[in-house]
């Protein structure tokens, strides 16, 4: 079967990542409770930005946060190998900016993850995602962000929300934690 999966915050927990390299970079001590109380995606708002001054910070640090040692969440890697290795198929749908799609699938490998070049698919907005997913036939797919899951209800695949706390709204299969899909596979 095929299995199609986005990245940030589905397989690597990327926003919390990020939100302690803004406590570091702004010499502050904001708390996770603050980050797991966020209801949006943006992570700037405990730190006392504004939007614009968030979207600066996210953009200035992209490279960092993007490259340095970001944490898979537990068992993704793990259960993705397992996939491989029964014979199915491991598709990454990121909607990474294009100039970071080479480097964020050179990042996955040196990770660990298995990634197969002709089934890494990158650049495209998040209303884009469904035409690939459509044209892969895949048979199943993982996503966090509601504005991606929210295409996807009419297509025949099995279409899973990886819990946060910004997509606790949507009623649809969740995944909450990686080892969970093996076991529903069996
Ligand atoms: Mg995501």
């Amino acid at each position: 079967m095929k299995f199609g999966f986005d990245i940030d915050d589905t397989l690597i927990n990327l926003r919390e990542h990020a939100f302690h390299l803004y406590n570091k970079k702004l010499n502050q001590q904001v708390g996770l409770e603050h980050f797991h109380a966020l209801t949006g995606i943006p992570i700037h708002e405990p730190f006392g930005l504004t939007k614009e001054e968030g979207g600066q910070m996210w953009h200035n640090n992209r490279e960092e946060i993007y490259y340095s040692a970001c944490p898979p969440f537990p068992d993704a890697i793990e259960v993705l190998q397992e996939l491989v290795r029964r014979g199915h198929e491991v598709y990454y749908i990121t909607a990474r900016p294009a100039d970071h799609c080479e480097r964020t699938k050179e990042w996955l490998i040196q990770a660990g993850f298995p990634v197969h070049k002709d089934r890494f698919y990158c650049g495209m907005g998040d209303t884009e995602k469904i035409h690939i997913i459509k044209k892969l036939e895949l048979d199943y797919y993982f996503d966090d962000k509601p504005a991606v899951l929210e295409t996807l209800t009419e297509l025949p695949l099995q279409v899973y929300v990886k819990d946060n706390s910004y997509n606790k709204h949507l009623e649809m299969p969740r995944i909450m934690m990686w080892n969970e899909l093996l076991a529903i596979l069996d």
